[in-house]
């Protein structure tokens, strides 16, 4: 009998690596566990990284999440901090190891092996990349590099170049700094992933903290003064950007090469392909986070998604998987992901309509602007929540929220539906909880959710926030000191006959016009909608999300 005790080693000791080995160690008390990371700390929070920057998270300590002490002492784990595995052995069931305080290497066996390696910060090859000034955020050591930075800044100027989740996050920290901060994107609006309109209150929010966006405009060089250090940012407009700060928030490389080296086979997006075990090629050989792909719930494609909820619950199965020779499928990733910038969260779970037009789904949407608990109850602040579906099934796909409070709740349920393959429908019967305080009676997961299941059922067309209304009669519901202070956009020919008028003033319309109608946010254009269309009005589509929503949509 072989008494050698199970060896597992895992590679990479933070959100996955660390899941997986204190799992593993819940399930088997007398494996050897060996956790493997470069740096010099695990399981520290990356998520937290930005707000100790701002300070708003005081002390450094507390992102130390579980301490390499601790992981000794409770789970009994081999840490080899700054430890950085080279080369995978596979037929010798190896992996060489190099100590990064001595330089001294050698050799690991194993017989599960987990990979963690997470990402790296994509740094383009430019002028002036390397100098410093210039910053990634992935680690602890970044964090440092980058709180030095800020306290010894002269020109207490800033430019972020990237608006996605981290940038947003770095940009309101470094605001909190009292610095003047750029931010230079490529695409034509902040946070990408978001339809344009969802983005846009995000811009403004952004612009109203003093945040000068560069939107539309990719990063060329980094300029250097004579010392060599980053004094600004040349855009591709020929635009010049100052800061003595530049922070790179421009995405992720996944860490493959371990496992590209070992032949273990990648997908489409670059990630280390998996099954549904967190098996590699190599039934022996797991990997989790964001260097594997996981199958996207929306599209059932694998893909990789680079979040820390994901990487934390594959970590789990692949250390109880690698203990125990068993564990639970892994479940279909949303893709669900929260930002807060400024006063405003914003987020989304699953497709945006410009995605699921991307993956060739025939796809709807359905917008609703609701409070966020009951409007009589003091603190109402509305949320704008954009819900994606497909044609025909009405499949939920996806939902994209902003607003001051309760977006996180609402993604939450959709991202929930979504697991269980709902439909708009079964979205609309969902028994969520409700008084005054917290919610509606009709919550707007279910406002969005009747707004869809009417689309879906051919009660109530809705036409797009931005179509081009030229050649529709576009009858305006509201109250006409509504339109007067804020008429709907990129529309110059609408009639203007507030609701509660309308039955009495059929007679100004003409019924056999293909007829658009739209109000403040979509609720009393649906009414007005179900007016026309029973009395005669054989084409009728409201306007999804109404003016508020337009704004957002058209220049
Ligand atoms: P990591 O947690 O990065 O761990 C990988 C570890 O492997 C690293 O410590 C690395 O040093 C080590 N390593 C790599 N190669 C080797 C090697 N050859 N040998 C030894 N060690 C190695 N996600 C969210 O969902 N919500 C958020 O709010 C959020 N905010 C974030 C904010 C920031 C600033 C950052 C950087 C990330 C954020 N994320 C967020 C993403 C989330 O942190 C990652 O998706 C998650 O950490 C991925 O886990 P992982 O185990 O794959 O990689």
């Amino acid at each position: 009998m072989n008494d050698q005790p199970l060896r597992i080693v895992i590679v990479g000791g933070v959100a996955g690596g660390a899941s997986a080995a204190t799992r593993a160690r819940r399930c088997n008390e007398h494996a050897e566990i060996t956790l493997i990371e470069k740096d010099e700390h695990v399981s520290f929070a990356n998520c937290g990284l930005p707000y100790h920057i701002g300070g708003e998270i005081e002390d450094r300590q507390k992102l130390l999440v579980a301490t390499s002490e601790l992981l000794v002492n409770r789970f009994r784990l081999n840490v080899r901090t700054q430890t950085e595995a080279m080369a995978i052995d596979r037929e010798r069931r190896l992996i060489r190891i190099r100590d990064q305080k001595d330089g001294t290497e050698s050799d690991l066996p194993w017989d599960k092996l987990i990979l963690s390696p997470g990402a790296s910060p994509i740094v383009p090859r430019m002028e002036g990349a390397d100098a410093a000034g210039v910053f990634t955020l992935r680690n602890i050591a970044d964090m440092d590099r980058i709180i030095e930075a800020v306290h010894s800044s002269r020109g207490r100027k800033a430019v972020v170049v990237g608006a996605g989740f981290i940038g947003l996050e770095m940009a309101e920290q470094l605001v909190r700094h009292d610095f003047e901060v750029a931010v230079a994107e490529l695409q034509s609006q902040v946070l990408p992933p978001l339809d344009p309109e969802m983005a846009s209150p995000l811009e403004q929010e952004c612009e109203r903290h003093g945040v000068r966006l560069y939107l539309g405009d990719g990063i060329d060089r980094i300029a250097t003064d004579d010392a060599g250090n980053a004094c600004g940012v040349h855009l591709q407009s020929g635009a010049m950007v100052e800061g003595d700060v530049v922070i790179l928030g421009l995405g992720v490389r996944p860490n493959t090469s371990l496992a590209t080296e070992s032949d273990l086979p990648l997908g489409q997006t670059g990630g280390i392909t998996i099954n549904e075990f967190l098996q590699t090629s190599d039934g022996d050989i797991y990997a989790v986070g964001d260097a594997c792909e996981y199958t996207y719930g929306p599209t059932g494609q694998n893909m990789r998604v680079a979040l820390a909820g994901p990487a934390n619950r594959a970590g789990r199965l692949a250390g109880e998987h690698a203990a125990t020779g068993s564990c639970r499928p892994v479940t279909d990733v949303m893709g669900t992901a929260i930002v807060r910038v400024f006063d405003l969260a914003a987020g989304l779970t699953g497709l945006s309509l410009k995605a699921a037009q991307r993956a060739g789904i025939a796809a709807k949407t359905a917008t609703v602007v609701a409070g966020q608990h009951a409007g009589y109850f003091p603190g109402a602040t509305p949320i704008t929540l954009k819900l994606t579906y497909e044609e025909g099934t009405g499949r939920v796909l996806g939902a994209q929220a902003v607003g001051r409070d309760g977006v996180d709740k609402r993604l939450d349920v959709v991202a929930t539906a979504m697991h269980f393959k709902a439909t708009v429908h079964d979205l609309a019967g969902l028994d969520l909880c409700y008084a005054p305080p917290f919610g509606s009676a009709k919550d707007p997961v279910h406002q969005v959710a009747f707004v869809a299941g009417n689309q879906l059922d051919g009660l109530a067309e809705l036409t797009a926030s931005d179509a081009d209304l030229s050649g529709y009669q576009v009858v305006d519901v509201r109250t006409v000191r509504e339109v007067q202070e804020s008429p709907l956009a990129g529309c110059s020919n609408a009639i203007n006959i507030p609701v509660d008028e309308l039955r009495d003033r059929l007679g100004e319309l003409d019924a056999g016009a293909p007829t658009v109608v739209s109000c403040g946010v979509g609720v009393r254009g649906h009414i007005a909608q179900r007016i026309l269309r029973q009395n005669g009005f054989a084409s009728v589509s409201n306007l999804s999300g109404g003016a508020t929503i337009r704004r957002h949509s058209v220049n």
